[in-house]
């Protein structure tokens, strides 16, 4: 099927760059959020992100005026998600919101369109069972930061039609993305792989076998990491790693996934990385 208008619900830290690059793919975008100030946010880190591409030379000055006439933004989901071929839905990791959202979503939008998440560990399958078209309900997993990072890992639950699928591949390949697809098990690929070595990082930092930079250095240097885990780990948010953490201890029952007692002491703390100026490091 042809997608044509795109609904991104959630303008936070995803949505917005997942706006970003369905607008250069020259898709009608609407951003929808709960939260107006997080509209208006989400449109300067727009403006702001496609300005840093021009600088690099990764696109023409004019494509910047031309993206951000094609997105919008609304508070309205049932009303937006009604005119939508797919819905992508970026609203923060929490289960029964998402829940809530997509039996929204499945009232309201149209009978071919596709539901997608960008949740990074809430099951795919058992978000489609919540809707009336399972087989329309998919897991689109941008990295962040959405404009740089060149993968979407395609979630496939239990029920999604081949259809739908190749619906999505093609979308995020004309997104710009290398789509890779993965089956519905918690943490997909991705976080399963990539949460458990951010965890042991932190145990060794708890365990004093060694300091923060010195963890970092070894896995950067040594095993050829841009970025060393517990960097990685700011970049993410704590709170994220944690929730997911939880989720893969709970989901697969074994306790190589239990979370660090340091990881959750940080996140009780209220560091949280970045977005809170400190985590494993201090941020201006
Ligand atoms: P965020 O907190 O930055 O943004 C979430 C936005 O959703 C906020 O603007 C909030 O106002 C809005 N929101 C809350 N309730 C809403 C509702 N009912 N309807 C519409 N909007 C609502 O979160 P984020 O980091 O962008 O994460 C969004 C999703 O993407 C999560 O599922 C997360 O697990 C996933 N994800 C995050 C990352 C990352 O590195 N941050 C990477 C991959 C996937």
């Amino acid at each position: 099927m042809s997608i044509d208008r795109i609904v991104v619900v959630g303008a936070g830290t995803m949505g917005n760059g997942i706006a970003h690059v369905a607008a250069l793919a020259g898709r009608k975008v609407t951003l929808v959020d709960v939260d107006p100030a997080a509209l208006e946010r989400a449109l300067a880190s727009v403006e702001r992100n496609l300005g840093r591409q021009i600088e690099k030379g990764v696109i023409e000055e004019e494509a910047k005026p031309k993206a951000l006439s094609l997105i919008e933004t609304s508070t309205e989901l049932e009303t937006e998600a009604a005119r939508a071929d797919i819905v992508i839905e970026a609203a923060p990791e929490k289960p029964e919101l998402k829940y809530s959202i997509f039996q929204a979503i499945d009232g309201a939008a149209p009978s071919g369109a596709i539901l997608a998440t960008n949740t990074s560990s809430i099951s795919i399958t058992e978000i489609a069972a919540r809707t009336s078209r399972p087989e329309q309900v998919i897991g689109m997993h941008f990295m962040n930061p959405v404009p740089v990072m060149e993968l979407v890992e395609v979630i496939r639950g239990l029920a999604t039609s081949d259809e739908t699928t190749a619906s999505v591949l093609a979308l995020a390949e004309q997104m710009g993305k290398t789509p890779v697809e993965v089956n519905d098990y918690p943490g997909f690929v991705s976080n399963r792989v990539l949460l458990p070595m951010i965890n042991e990082a932190v145990f060794a930092l708890m365990e004093g076998v060694a300091e923060a930079e010195a963890i970092d250095t070894v896995m950067k240097l040594g095993m050829n990491h841009p970025m060393g885990p517990l960097t990685l780990a700011d970049l993410i948010g704590l709170d994220t790693c944690l929730s997911i953490l939880e989720v893969l201890h709970r989901e697969l029952g074994d306790d190589r996934y239990r979370p660090c007692p340091l990881l959750r002491k940080y996140v009780a703390a209220g560091w949280l990385g970045r977005k809170t100026g400190r985590g494993f490091y201090t941020y201006e």
